[in-house]
C-alpha cells in the first residue's frame, strides 16, 4: 500500500512495543511523561488465529447488488488440521452468517477444476466421528446447527463446477457458530478434525456494500451527463477481507482463490485473475456470472474485485517466462486520455523488475485502475492494482512535474510489491517493513530506470534526511516492532516502515555491493516465493550471497541488520581528530532530540559501516564503499590525514546516521564549502542538515549551522541543497513566528533567495526541465512565505487575471505554480477569492483540480471560513478530500481547528474513523502537529485523556505530537533570542549595500508565457 502522501505529515512516530486494548481502563487521569501514551494499559489478549487449522483453497461465489448496496455469497474453504481440534476459528466482520453452514470431509473423485484435476484419495474411516453432544457457550450469537448433507453446486454454474462432491460425503456436525472478540468466528464441532485430511467448510453470508473506504465499498462519480454512476470496490489491507467474506484473514494463511461474481450485465468485473468464463444467471435477466481463473497461493489482504463501467487502454509485454501478459489501465471514461503515462511505464517497469530480480511476474495479466473514492495512495492487490485517481492518471497537457513524478513513484511502488509483498509476504505485520521498505527502495530504482534525469537517488537521500528529524524523537520506534493486536497494524504504515526501511536496505546494498545484493535478492525471492518470510530469512539469503567474498566473510549480515531494524532511532558518530598524532576517534551515541531519552535506548550500539574521504581528494575519486566498521562504543584509527584538510564521513549520505566533528574539522569543512572545494550537492545538503540537527540538540553551536546557510547567498542551482536548507529554516520559521526577531528572519531569507531567484528570472521564464520547475516552485513559495512584496504582488495579480476570465476553465496561471498562487490569493484575500475557488471545487469533476483547491482553501485567515470548511468536511466534501480541509495555517487557524475538534469530537471521530483507520490520525497531526506553547500542549493532553479509549489505536501519533511539541517549546525558550540576534547582526553587516538591489523592479508587463505543449517533459 502507498499512504496518501498529501495527508501524511512528516513528523512521525513513536512507539512502544507493547500492545494495548481499546477497552482497557488504565486508571490514569493525567498525562504520564515517563512512558508513552497508552502504554500503562494491560497487554492485549492474543487475538491471533490458532495455527491448528490451515486453509488451502477458497471458492468464493458472490452476488453483488450495487443498487441495494448488498451482497450475498457462498464460500467453500478447503481446510486441513495439523492436530486434532474440535474448533475452527476464522475471521468475519459485520457479516450475517447463515446457519446452514456445513463441514464435510472432502472425498475427491474425478474432481474437475478449471485448471487441474485431483486424484481420488482413500477415505479414512476412523476420521468420521458421530456425536450429538452439547456444549455450553456463554457468547451472544449462537446458532444450533443441524446435521446436514452437503448439497451439490447449483446447476446454474455447472460449466465451472470445481467441487464435484462424491455422494458418500461425511459431514462433521457444527454445534454452534459464535461471534467472538477480534472479529473472530468460532465454529464448535461435534467431533474433532483429523490431521492431514481435507475438509470443506461451506458458509453462506451476506453483508452491506459499505459507505466507507475499506472492505467491499461503494464509490461514485459523475459521468459526462452529470449523472451519478456507482461502482463496487475492495480495499482489504490490512484487515478488511473479513468484512467481505469469512476467511482466515492473516497474511501467513496463504491459499488459492477461485472467485465468481454475479452482477448486472452492463458492468465490467475485474479481479486478481483473468476471466475464465461468463454465463447468464437463470431467472435474472440482465444479470450474469463472471468466473475468474484460480489464483496462485496468496494472502487474503491481496484479494480484490471491482465492478464498474470504466474504459481501459491496453498494452502487453513478453515476460521472462515467454508468456505475453496483458496490461490494462482502467479509468472513468472521461479521463481515458490521462491513462497513457501509466500505460507507457508499466511494461518497462515490469520487464526491468524481472531482469533485476530474476523472477518473472507471476500472473498472466495486470490491471491498474483509478478509483474515484480511495483512501490511501494505491494498493498492490495482486494482478489488480487500485489507485487514487491522482496517483495513476496524468494529464500530459495540464499536468505538472510533481504530479508526473507522483504517478511514476506510485506505479513503480505497487509493481515492486508484485514481488515484495505478493510473491513473498511477511509472516505477520511485525515485518510489514519488509513489504513496504523493500517496495519503497525498489520504487526509486525503478523510477530511476525509466526517468533517469529525475535523479531519484538524490530524492531518496533527501527523504532520508527529512526522516532523520522525526526518527530522533524520544518515542520513535524500531523498523521491526511487535504487533500483537489488529488495532495496532494501521500505525505501522508510517515513514519508519517505508522510508527508514528503504534506507536501511540501501545501506546494506552499498556495504556489500550492488552485485552481491542482487544475487542475495534473487536467492531470497526464489527460496520464499508463494510463501511467508521474516526479516532474518532475507539476511540469511544475503549471507549466502556474500559468503565467498573475502572482504565480507567476517561480517554477519544478520547481526549487522538486526542492530538497525530492531533498535529504535539511530546514532550520531562523533569524529575527533588528534591533529598531532593523526589518530581519529570514532564514537557512537544515540541521537535523540529530547534531553532525556530512555535509558535502554542510550545503551544501544549499532554496527556502523563507515565511509570517509578528505577534502584534498578530488570529488571524482571519493568512494562510497565503507572503509571501517564501528561496532563498539568507539574505535581509534590511525589515519594519514593532512592536518589542514577536513575529513568528511558518511560519503554520499548513504549511512543512516549523523556525523559530528571536532571544532577545527567543522571549520575546515565550512571553509571548503564556502570556497567551493566541496561542490557536491549531496555533501553540501548533508553538512547543512547534519549541522542543524546537531545544533538543535545542543551538540554544535547554532552559528556554525546558520553560517553554512550563507553559502547559497550568491546563488545555488541544486534542488537538494535548497530543499534541506529550507526544510531546516521551516523549523525556525514556525518557532520564531511569534517572536520579535521574526522580521530579521524574514529579511535574512529574502536575502538568501534573492540571487537565485534573479538567476531564474524570478520564476517568470519557462523552466529548463522538471527539476528546475520544482526548484522554482519551492523558491517562489518561500519568497511569498516570508512576504516578499514582489512575489505577493505577482501571485495576487495572477489570481486576479484568472478571476476575470469569462470562462473559468481558461486558467492563465502556469500549472506548476497554481498551488502557490491559490495559497497566496486565499491567505491574503477574503471571501471573494474563497468563494471563487470553492465554487470551482464543487463543480469540477477533475480530481487534480479538486485536490489542489481543497489543499489550499484552509490557508484562509478568516475564522468564519475556516469553520465553514471544517463543517463541510463532515457533510458535503467528498470522502477522500475531506481530511484536506483540516490543513489549516499555523498557528492562528490551527487553534480554531483544535477547538472545533474538541467541541465536536464525537462527530469528527465518527465521520473519519468510519472511512478507514488512517484518516483520523492525520487530522490529529494537522491540528496539533505544530504546537509551540504549553497552553496548547496542555489542551492536547486533556483532550487525549478525555477520549483515551477511542484514541488508543493512534497512541503513537499522539505521543509523537507531544514529543515534537516538547521539542519546540524547549527550543523557543533556549534558542530563539540568540538566533534572532544572529539574523539581526548578519543583516546589519550585509544589507546596507544590497537590500535595495536584490528586490527586482516589478513590471506589470512581464507575463509568463508557457505554451501548453511545453509545460511538461514528454514521456520517455
Ligand atoms: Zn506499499
Amino acid at each position: 500500500m502507498w499512504p496518501n502522501t498529501i495527508l501524511i505529515i512528516s513528523l512521525i512516530l513513536v512507539m512502544d512495543c507493547y500492545s494495548k486494548t481499546i477497552s482497557q481502563n488504565s486508571g490514569h487521569d493525567f498525562w504520564d511523561e515517563t512512558e508513552p501514551f497508552g502504554q500503562s494499559t494491560a497487554v492485549a489478549a492474543d487475538l491471533r488465529l490458532p495455527k491448528s487449522v490451515q486453509p488451502s483453497f477458497y471458492r468464493l461465489k458472490l452476488k453483488a447488488d450495487l443498487e441495494k448496496s448488498k451482497f450475498t455469497g457462498d464460500i467453500y474453504i478447503t481446510i486441513k488440521a495439523n492436530e486434532k481440534v474440535k474448533e475452527i476459528i476464522l475471521h468475519s466482520k459485520g457479516l450475517i452468517i447463515d446457519k446452514n453452514a456445513t463441514l464435510t470431509e472432502q472425498i475427491y473423485e474425478n474432481v474437475q477444476t478449471i485448471q487441474s484435476s485431483k486424484v481420488k484419495r482413500q477415505v479414512n474411516e476412523s476420521s468420521i466421528e458421530s456425536t450429538s453432544q452439547n456444549t455450553t457457550n456463554n457468547d451472544v450469537t449462537e446458532f444450533p446447527m443441524l446435521n446436514s448433507t452437503l448439497e451439490s453446486e447449483p446447476a446454474t454454474i455447472s460449466p465451472v463446477n470445481t467441487q464435484v462432491i462424491h455422494s458418500n460425503v461425511r459431514n462433521i456436525k457444527i454445534i454452534s457458530i459464535t461471534e467472538s472478540t477480534g472479529d473472530r468466528l468460532v465454529l464448535a464441532l461435534a467431533s474433532a478434525l483429523v490431521p492431514d485430511i481435507d475438509y470443506t467448510l461451506k458458509l453462506s453470508f451476506e453483508g452491506n456494500i459499505s459507505n466507507s473506504l475499506t472492505g467491499f465499498y461503494k464509490s461514485t462519480y459523475k459521468d459526462s451527463n452529470n449523472e451519478i454512476r456507482e461502482m463496487g470496490v475492495t480495499q482489504f489491507e490490512p484487515t478488511s477481507a473479513r468484512a467481505a467474506f469469512p476467511c482466515f484473514d492473516e497474511p501467513a494463511f496463504k491459499a488459492k482463490f477461485e472467485i465468481s461474481i454475479a452482477h448486472p450485465q452492463n458492468m465490467s468485473v475485474l479481479s486478481n485473475m483473468k476471466i475464465s468464463t461468463e454465463e447468464s444467471v437463470p431467472g435474472e435477466p440482465n444479470w450474469q456470472w463472471t468466473h475468474f481463473e484460480r489464483s496462485v497461493d496468496m494472502s487474503t489482504y491481496l484479494v480484490a474485485y471491482v465492478l464498474c463501467d470504466f474504459k481501459y487502454l491496453e498494452t502487453s509485454y513478453t515476460a521472462r517466462d515467454n508468456i505475453t501478459k496483458t496490461i490494462r489501465v482502467w479509468t472513468q471514461p472521461a479521463f481515458i486520455s490521462k491513462a497513457n503515462y501509466a500505460l507507457n511505464i508499466t511494461p518497462k517497469l515490469l520487464a526491468f523488475y524481472e531482469d533485476v530480480f530474476g523472477v518473472p511476474y507471476a500472473l498472466d495479466k495486470i490491471d491498474l485502475i483509478a478509483i474515484p473514492d480511495f483512501s490511501s495512495g494505491a494498493m498492490e492487490n495482486w494482478g489488480l492494482v487500485t489507485f487514487r485517481e491522482t496517483t495513476l492518471l496524468f494529464d500530459e497537457k495540464e499536468g505538472v512535474p510533481g504530479e508526473k513524478r507522483g504517478v511514476a513513484i506510485d506505479v513503480a511502488h505497487e509493481l515492486a510489491h508484485q514481488w515484495f509483498g505478493n510473491l513473498v509476504t511477511m509472516k505477520w505485520w511485525t515485518d510489514l517493513w519488509l513489504n513496504e521498505g523493500f517496495a519503497t527502495y525498489v520504487e526509486y530504482i525503478g523510477v530511476n530506470h525509466i526517468e533517469p534525469e529525475w535523479n531519484m537517488f538524490v530524492t531518496l537521500t533527501r527523504d532520508k534526511m527529512t526522516l532523520l528529524r522525526s526518527d530522533s524523537l524520544k518515542n520513535t520506534s524500531p523498523v521491526s516492532r511487535k504487533v500483537i493486536d489488529a488495532s495496532e497494524i494501521s500505525q505501522k504504515f508510517d515513514e519508519i516502515s517505508y522510508t527508514k526501511g528503504a534506507n536501511l536496505i540501501r545501506m546494506l546494498n552499498n556495504t556489500i555491493s550492488e552485485e552481491l545484493f542482487l544475487k542475495g535478492l534473487a536467492i531470497y525471492l526464489d527460496t520464499w516465493k508463494y510463501r511467508n518470510a521474516e526479516e532474518n530469512d532475507l539476511w540469511k539469503a544475503m549471507s549466502q550471497a556474500t559468503r565467498s567474498t573475502d572482504s565480507l566473510k567476517d561480517v554477519s549480515i544478520v547481526s549487522f541488520m538486526n542492530s538497525w531494524t530492531r533498535q529504535a532511532g539511530y546514532p550520531v558518530v562523533n569524529v575527533k581528530r588528534d591533529y598531532a598524532t593523526g589518530n581519529v576517534v570514532f564514537e557512537q551515541r544515540l541521537f535523540c532530540s529530547s534531553p532525556s531519552p530512555y535509558t535502554n535506548m542510550e545503551k544501544q550500539i549499532w554496527q556502523i559501516p563507515i565511509s570517509y574521504t578528505t577534502t584534498d581528494v578530488p570529488h571524482e575519486q571519493w568512494s562510497l564503499t565503507p572503509k571501517l566498521w564501528l561496532k563498539e562504543r568507539s574505535v581509534t584509527e590511525k589515519l594519514n590525514l593532512k592536518s589542514d584538510h577536513a575529513i568528511y564521513v558518511n560519503v554520499g549520505a548513504i549511512g543512516y546516521y549523523l556525523v559530528n566533528y571536532d571544532q577545527k574539522n567543522w571549520e575546515l569543512l565550512s571553509q571548503a564549502l564556502k570556497s567551493g572545494a566541496i561542490d557536491d550537492p549531496i555533501t553540501k545538503a548533508q553538512l547543512i542538515d547534519d549541522s542543524f540537527n546537531l545544533a538543535k540538540t545542543n551538540r554544535l553551536e547554532y552559528s556554525y549551522a546558520l553560517g553554512l546557510t550563507s553559502c547559497v547567498v550568491n546563488g545555488e542551482d541544486s534542488k537538494i541543497v535548497w530543499e534541506m536548507l529550507l526544510d531546516n529554516m521551516s523549523f525556525l520559521k514556525h518557532n520564531l513566528k511569534s517572536t520579535s526577531g521574526y522580521l530579521y528572519f524574514q529579511d535574512y531569507m529574502r536575502l538568501l533567495l534573492a540571487k537565485q531567484l534573479e538567476k531564474l528570472n524570478y520564476g517568470l521564464s519557462k523552466p529548463a526541465d522538471d527539476n528546475e520547475a520544482l526548484l522554482v516552485e519551492n523558491l517562489l513559495l518561500w519568497e511569498c512565505m516570508v512576504e516578499g512584496p514582489r512575489c505577493l504582488h505577482w501571485a495576487k495579480a495572477e489570481f486576479r487575471k484568472w478571476m476575470e476570465q469569462t470562462d473559468v476553465n481558461d486558467n492563465p496561471i502556469p500549472s506548476y505554480l497554481r498551488s502557490l498562487v491559490y495559497n497566496v490569493a486565499i491567505k491574503y484575500g477574503g471571501r471573494e477569492e474563497f468563494e471563487f475557488l470553492w465554487n470551482i471545487f464543487q463543480n469540477s469533476t477533475d480530481p487534480t483540480v479538486k485536490t489542489l483547491i481543497i489543499s489550499n482553501l484552509p490557508s484562509t485567515r478568516e475564522a468564519s471560513l475556516i469553520t465553514f470548511l471544517l463543517e463541510k468536511s463532515l457533510t458535503d466534501i467528498p470522502k477522500q478530500y475531506a481530511a484536506l480541509a483540516w490543513s489549516t495555517d499555523v498557528p492562528a487557524s490551527t487553534r480554531l481547528a483544535q477547538n472545533f475538534l474538541i467541541n465536536n469530537f464525537d462527530r469528527v471521530y465518527q465521520v473519519f474513523t468510519n472511512l478507514d483507520s488512517f484518516t483520523f490520525p492525520n487530522i490529529l497531526n494537522m491540528v496539533f502537529g505544530f504546537i509551540s506553547d504549553t497552553d496548547e500542549l496542555d489542551k492536547l493532553k486533556r483532550f487525549a485523556l478525555q477520549h483515551k479509549e477511542k484514541l488508543l489505536p493512534m497512541s503513537q501519533t499522539l505521543q509523537k505530537i507531544v514529543d515534537s511539541a516538547n521539542l519546540r517549546i524547549t527550543w523557543i525558550r533556549k534558542y530563539s533570542l540568540g538566533i534572532n540576534e544572529w539574523f539581526k547582526n548578519y543583516m546589519q553587516e550585509h544589507t546596507q549595500q544590497n537590500t535595495t538591489t536584490v528586490e527586482p523592479e516589478w513590471t506589470q508587463n512581464i507575463t509568463i508565457s508557457i505554451s501548453d505543449s511545453n509545460t511538461t517533459a514528454s514521456s520517455r
